[in-house]
């Protein structure tokens, strides 16, 4: 298992990871395979999506926002219930497939570290698996 580090500047924000996990892909000699990463935090998760266009992952931030306002009534006594909940919602984990040393995506679609109680500095769990011949 390999371990990826994101220092991320904003409480709520996605951060673009794709050419970092494919140079992980690339130097770890699999061929093809599946790429799966993880996310061990309650408060931050990963997501695939548009990354051709930036205004997607503002929007969906924005959409979060609405969903889990920050500072609405909440029972979590920490503050920070609306991140646990925006987490949840993006999930913490996405698995990729790898075609001769390449992730495949979509045309459009990016992986993004999504951070919602930030900033801190954060972990993303990478582990390949090579596909028997
Ligand atoms: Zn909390």
């Amino acid at each position: 298992m390999k371990t990826l580090t994101v220092k991320t500047s904003l409480r709520e924000e996605f951060i673009d990871i794709t050419d970092e996990v494919e140079n992980v892909v690339k130097n770890s000699g699999v061929k093809n395979g599946i790429c799966y990463l993880y996310v061990p935090h309650t408060t931050a998760g990963i997501t695939i999506n548009e990354g051709a266009d930036i205004s997607v992952k503002k929007d969906i931030i924005t959409a979060l926002k609405k969903i889990a306002p920050y500072g609405a009534e909440y029972l979590h006594m920490e503050g920070n219930a609306d991140s646990h909940i925006k987490t949840t919602l993006v999930g913490s984990s996405v698995s990729v497939f790898i075609e001769e040393e390449k992730l495949i995506l979509g045309q459009w679609q990016s992986i993004f570290f999504c951070e919602f109680d930030g900033p801190r500095a954060r972990k993303i769990y990478l582990k390949i698996i090579k596909e028997e011949a």
